[in-house]
């Protein structure tokens, strides 16, 4: 008699899908089903440390925060380091043209993004990259930041406490940053406190960024603006176009994953097989760790259903919008939804992120 072949459990994508993974093998029968993970890098690139990782060498964020499988890959996790290019139905391909099949299958590809959080695929590149980038704000004495959204608005801070000669300014569309997901009380104390921190602020204006070497660029509003570096930093693009060849009916407009309260793929042939979680979900949230770490809860439990011969029990009511945002390493803002809203100041927003960048936590999230 033939063993029964293991159920094949996939993931893509290894930043919150590396979370999501480790979850799964507490959950799952290891002798029944296999779980492997693919994504471009041999580590996970913890992003919310990265804007402070591309801007310096101080605290040597590239140990600590490049986060290794290997919590992963001792308990039989299999990892494949490639990037995936088509998703089929049971099937994916890889760019070096090798087939992963799958029973289950979890995308999790996360955002594009512009500038130094653009990281190339591979070891050497992102070492180089992040030389590099270190090496452009450490010589450049003015810096434009398109975009004073969270990652905006840290990235500047950041450059701001290193490179406290310089000259750093972010142009933001609205009249306060972030956006109107939080309340104006918590803007507007942020808003403060980054121009204490030395930041300069444009706000209620609009910057294209000129082309590569250009020094000079004009707002709408008609503002000249002279910098070294002009920076993009307008949120991060979902990297799904690989799912167009699964069904192109599950894509939104702006790239999103349209997906069920069960976080599964609502699919054209009628397949309950495909989960998706993380930044390229099509729901109405602010795309977080967070949100991904609630994701995760949902889709291991419908996982586990579904191999048990079960429909998949769990739903996704959306999680709340607390922000901590990053002023350098020792400042911040914070908001916690609760009550009548709280605003917290730089002491809390430093041990809750500013100074570990919660590095730790997201350590432990994959299982080091
Ligand atoms: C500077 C900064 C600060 C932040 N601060 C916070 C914070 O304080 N709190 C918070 O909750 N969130 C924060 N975030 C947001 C948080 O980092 C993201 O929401 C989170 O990383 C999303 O997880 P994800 O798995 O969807 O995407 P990612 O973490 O980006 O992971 C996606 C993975 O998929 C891989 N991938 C992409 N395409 C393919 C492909 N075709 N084949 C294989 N693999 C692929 C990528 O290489 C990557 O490894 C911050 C982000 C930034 C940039």
């Amino acid at each position: 008699m033939f063993p029964m072949a293991k159920t094949k459990i996939v993931v893509i994508g290894g930043g919150s899908g590396a979370s999501l993974v480790h979850n799964l093998l507490s959950s799952i029968d290891a002798s029944k089903h296999t779980l492997t993970l693919i994504s471009p890098h041999p580590y996970s690139v913890f992003m919310v440390a990265t804007a402070r990782m591309t801007v310096t060498s101080e605290g040597s964020l590239e140990d600590s925060a490049l986060l290794p499988y290997d919590g992963l890959t001792k308990r039989g996790v299999k990892f494949v380091q490639g990037r995936v290019s088509r998703v089929f139905d049971g099937v994916v391909n890889l760019e070096s043209g090798d087939n992963v099949k799958y029973d289950y299958l979890v995308v999790a590809t996360g955002s594009s993004w512009e500038g130094p959080i653009n990281f190339p695929d591979g070891d050497v590149r992102v070492k180089e990259h992040i030389s590099r980038w270190r090496e452009k704000f450490a010589s450049a004495s003015r810096v434009v930041v398109i975009g004073g959204g969270s990652v905006g608005t840290e990235l500047a801070s950041e450059v701001k406490h290193h490179y406290p000669n310089s000259s750093v300014t972010i142009v933001h569309a609205s009249n306060f940053l972030l956006n109107d997901t939080y309340p104006a009380r918590f803007r507007k104390s942020l808003t403060a406190r980054v121009q204490k921190h030395g930041v300069k602020l444009v706000l209620g204006d609009r910057l294209t960024a000129p082309a590569e070497g250009e020094r000079r660029a004009t707002t709408t509003n008609g503002l000249t603006l002279e910098a070294d570096l002009f920076i993009t930093c307008r949120g991060g693009h979902p990297n799904t176009s690989i799912l167009k060849t699964l069904d192109p009916s599950i894509l939104t407009p702006s790239g999103h994953v349209k997906v069920l309260p069960t976080l599964q793929i609502p699919l054209n042939n009628g397949k309950t097989n495909v989960y998706a979680m993380g930044d390229i979900i099509d729901w109405k949230e602010q795309h977080m760790f967070t949100k991904a770490k609630a994701h995760k809860v949902v889709i291991t439990k419908n996982i586990v259903a579904q191999l048990n011969g079960s429909n998949p029990p769990a739903k996704y009511k959306g999680y709340m919008e607390a922000i901590a945002v990053t002023i350098g390493p020792n400042a911040g803002r914070s908001y916690m939804p609760v009550l009548f809203g709280i605003v917290l100041g730089d002491w809390v927003t430093k041990s809750l992120k500013s100074a570990g960048l919660l590095v730790a936590q997201g350590r432990q999230w994959i299982g080091l």
